[in-house]
Protein backbone atom coordinates (compact mmCIF):
# COMPACT_ATOMS: atom_id res chain seq x y z
CA UNK A 1 0.00 0.00 0.00
CA UNK A 2 1.79 3.14 -1.26
CA UNK A 3 1.16 6.81 1.06
CA UNK A 4 -1.96 8.53 0.85
CA UNK A 5 -2.50 12.09 1.20
CA UNK A 6 -5.17 14.02 3.72
CA UNK A 7 -7.72 15.70 1.07
CA UNK A 8 -7.62 18.46 3.92
CA UNK A 9 -4.67 19.55 4.93
CA UNK A 10 -2.49 17.47 2.53
CA UNK A 11 -0.51 15.96 5.05
CA UNK A 12 1.37 12.51 4.11
CA UNK A 13 -0.33 9.11 5.76
CA UNK A 14 1.87 6.14 5.38
CA UNK A 15 1.54 2.71 4.96
CA UNK A 16 -0.73 1.04 7.72
CA UNK A 17 -1.20 4.74 9.35
CA UNK A 18 -4.91 5.43 10.48
CA UNK A 19 -6.94 7.13 7.68
CA UNK A 20 -10.62 7.87 7.10
CA UNK A 21 -12.15 7.83 4.22
CA UNK A 22 -15.60 10.26 3.36
CA UNK A 23 -17.94 9.67 1.47
CA UNK A 24 -20.52 12.20 0.64
CA UNK A 25 -23.57 11.47 -1.36
CA UNK A 26 -25.78 14.25 -2.43
CA UNK A 27 -29.31 13.43 -3.98
CA UNK A 28 -32.09 15.43 -5.18
CA UNK A 29 -35.39 15.23 -2.66
CA UNK A 30 -38.59 14.38 -4.09
CA UNK A 31 -41.31 14.85 -1.44
CA UNK A 32 -44.29 14.10 -4.42
CA UNK A 33 -45.12 17.59 -4.97
CA UNK A 34 -44.07 18.82 -8.46
CA UNK A 35 -45.07 22.70 -8.44
CA UNK A 36 -46.14 23.86 -11.82
CA UNK A 37 -46.12 28.02 -12.05
CA UNK A 38 -46.89 28.46 -15.75
CA UNK A 39 -50.76 27.54 -17.02
CA UNK A 40 -49.73 25.85 -19.90
CA UNK A 41 -46.84 23.26 -19.78
CA UNK A 42 -45.48 22.33 -23.35
CA UNK A 43 -43.87 18.93 -22.65
CA UNK A 44 -42.65 18.85 -26.17
CA UNK A 45 -41.05 22.53 -25.38
CA UNK A 46 -39.71 21.11 -21.94
CA UNK A 47 -38.07 17.59 -23.36
CA UNK A 48 -36.41 19.66 -25.99
CA UNK A 49 -34.72 22.09 -23.24
CA UNK A 50 -33.37 19.32 -21.28
CA UNK A 51 -32.04 17.72 -24.01
CA UNK A 52 -29.97 20.64 -24.76
CA UNK A 53 -28.35 20.50 -21.31
CA UNK A 54 -25.55 18.31 -21.12
CA UNK A 55 -26.05 15.01 -19.45
CA UNK A 56 -23.38 15.33 -16.93
CA UNK A 57 -24.56 18.75 -15.88
CA UNK A 58 -28.59 17.10 -15.58
CA UNK A 59 -27.04 13.90 -13.30
CA UNK A 60 -25.72 16.32 -11.39
CA UNK A 61 -28.11 18.07 -10.49
CA UNK A 62 -29.89 15.04 -9.54
CA UNK A 63 -27.23 12.93 -7.43
CA UNK A 64 -23.60 14.21 -6.99
CA UNK A 65 -21.01 11.96 -5.01
CA UNK A 66 -17.95 13.21 -3.07
CA UNK A 67 -14.79 11.03 -1.99
CA UNK A 68 -12.13 12.68 0.53
CA UNK A 69 -9.08 10.91 2.54
CA UNK A 70 -9.02 12.36 5.95
CA UNK A 71 -6.34 12.42 8.51
CA UNK A 72 -7.24 11.62 12.10
CA UNK A 73 -7.35 15.12 12.85
CA UNK A 74 -8.94 16.26 10.11
CA UNK A 75 -11.60 13.49 10.70
CA UNK A 76 -12.18 15.55 14.14
CA UNK A 77 -12.76 18.66 12.87
CA UNK A 78 -15.38 17.23 10.08
CA UNK A 79 -16.78 15.27 12.45
CA UNK A 80 -17.44 18.15 14.95
CA UNK A 81 -19.59 20.21 12.82
CA UNK A 82 -19.69 18.43 8.87
CA UNK A 83 -22.04 21.70 7.38
CA UNK A 84 -19.39 23.87 8.61
CA UNK A 85 -22.13 25.84 10.93
CA UNK A 86 -21.79 28.75 13.05
CA UNK A 87 -21.13 27.76 16.88
CA UNK A 88 -24.06 27.72 18.51
CA UNK A 89 -26.28 27.32 15.99
CA UNK A 90 -29.64 25.61 17.04
CA UNK A 91 -29.14 22.97 14.66
CA UNK A 92 -25.53 22.07 15.62
CA UNK A 93 -27.64 21.07 19.24
CA UNK A 94 -25.26 23.36 21.37
ZN1 LIG B 1 -5.68 16.19 7.44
Amino acid sequence: MSSQVCSKCRRIIGPGDLYYSLLIKVSAGFDGVINIKKDKIDLKEEFEKVKSYPEELLNEEVFKEYKFTLCPRCKEIYCANPLNLPLGDPAQGN
